[in-house]
């Protein structure tokens, strides 16, 4: 098949289109390479040969993107092209709305012009922002209130895709956090500036930083620390091709209805449990076998104390389930190819 992969250069962007060229497909890559890496694109290319192609242009650039759909005859588009730091989104609230929601919408329309009508897209655990009285597992009927522009865009597209269904189905896939690399190696995590807590612990062990500063250890959490659920970027992948199937038909069980034929249908991606940042960090320290210096910080605002997915309704309908549920193999997957790639993509 054919696909079009925004944000191909970036981290989760770049591990889906290996999958896709890893299965035979051809993959049209669109990025802007703001914060995407030409050197995943040449990752991939020599994965992919000539069945990759990459053409670098904003999501904003209908016209462009048009032009890539049509050149690379696209049946598919997996949409993860976006702006994803929280903090940033609270001091740039509008291009968040511009690249998240704009940039959709330019995607759509460029997708409507071309008769494409299959979507899958990125969105995120940030659309539920902090549940009444912290309940967890967070299911994909809990109320989504966001609590930062980050998360309001993201859930902004989605209620477009919601909207669109007399021409489109589409899948938003609410991810919570994810880790890891390509267990082979081809690909990993590059993020400037980098302020995810996995990659932080591993480039102290890489003498890169001095410490790891813990965001507070005073939470309502067993080990007074925050508690996430972290997804390996592989698992991640494998939910991304298990929509593609329920999108075919534009229903879960596979039957083609045709009075409906587009849906919008979303799930949680989350292996269902959640670690505190005090067990990442000792796992960290378990797989690089380095001390990885720590000092107790201040809160991060905005940072709930815990947040973990009830990923029961896509093992339901799809039958996904992650198989890295393994703390310290996800982190090693992220520690060999850090290691292997000290200065990251440079
Ligand atoms: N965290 C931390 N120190 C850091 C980075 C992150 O203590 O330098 C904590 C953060 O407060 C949160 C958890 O690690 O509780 C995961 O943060 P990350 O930024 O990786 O993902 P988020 O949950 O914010 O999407």
């Amino acid at each position: 098949m054919r696909f079009l992969v925004t944000g191909g250069a970036g981290y989760i962007g770049s591990h889906a289109t290996l999958r896709l060229l890893d299965a035979g497909h051809e993959v049209t890559v669109v990025d802007n390479l703001y914060r995407g890496h030409r050197g995943a694109i040449e990752a991939l290319a020599r994965v992919g040969g000539p069945r990759l192609r990459f053409v670098e242009a904003d999501i904003l650039d209908t016209a462009a993107v048009a032009r890539a759909l049509r050149d690379g005859g696209v049946e598919t588009v997996l949409h993860f092209a976006a702006l994803t730091y929280v903090g940033e989104s609270m001091e740039r609230p509008d291009d968040y709305h511009r690249t998240n929601t704009t940039g959709g919408e330019s995607l759509l329309a460029a997708m409507r012009a071309c008769g494409v009508h299959r979507l899958v897209f990125s969105s995120t655990a940030a659309t539920y922002g902090v549940p009444d009285a912290g309940a967890m597992p967070i299911t994909e009927d809990t109320p989504q209130r966001p609590i930062n522009p980050y998360g309001a865009s993201k859930l902004a597209f989605e209620q477009v895709l919601r909207a669109q269904t007399a021409w489109l189905s589409s899948v938003a896939l609410r991810y919570f956090n994810v880790a890891g690399a390509d267990p082979a190696g081809r690909l990993g995590e590059d993020h400037r500036p980098e302020t995810h807590l996995i990659p932080i612990c591993l480039e102290v062990a890489l003498g890169r930083r001095p410490q790891l500063t813990v965001f507070g250890d005073d939470f309502p959490t067993p080990d007074g620390t925050c508690v996430r659920d972290y997804v390996h970027v592989e698992d991640l992948v494998d939910a991304h091709v298990a929509a593609l199937a329920a999108l075919e038909n534009g229903t879960v069980d596979g039957t083609v209805d045709r009075q409906t034929p587009h849906r919008f249908l979303r799930w949680n991606i989350g292996i269902g449990r959640g670690y505190s940042v005090r067990e990442v960090l000792e796992s960290c320290r378990r797989v690089t076998g380095h001390a990885i210096p720590a000092a107790i910080g201040p809160r991060r605002e905005g940072d709930p104390p815990s947040l973990y997915a009830d990923p029961a309704a896509i093992t339901r309908d799809l039958g996904w389930r992650a198989r890295w549920t393994d703390l310290d193999a996800i982190v090693r997957t992220a520690w060999d190819w850090m290691r292997a790639h000290p200065a990251g993509y440079r």
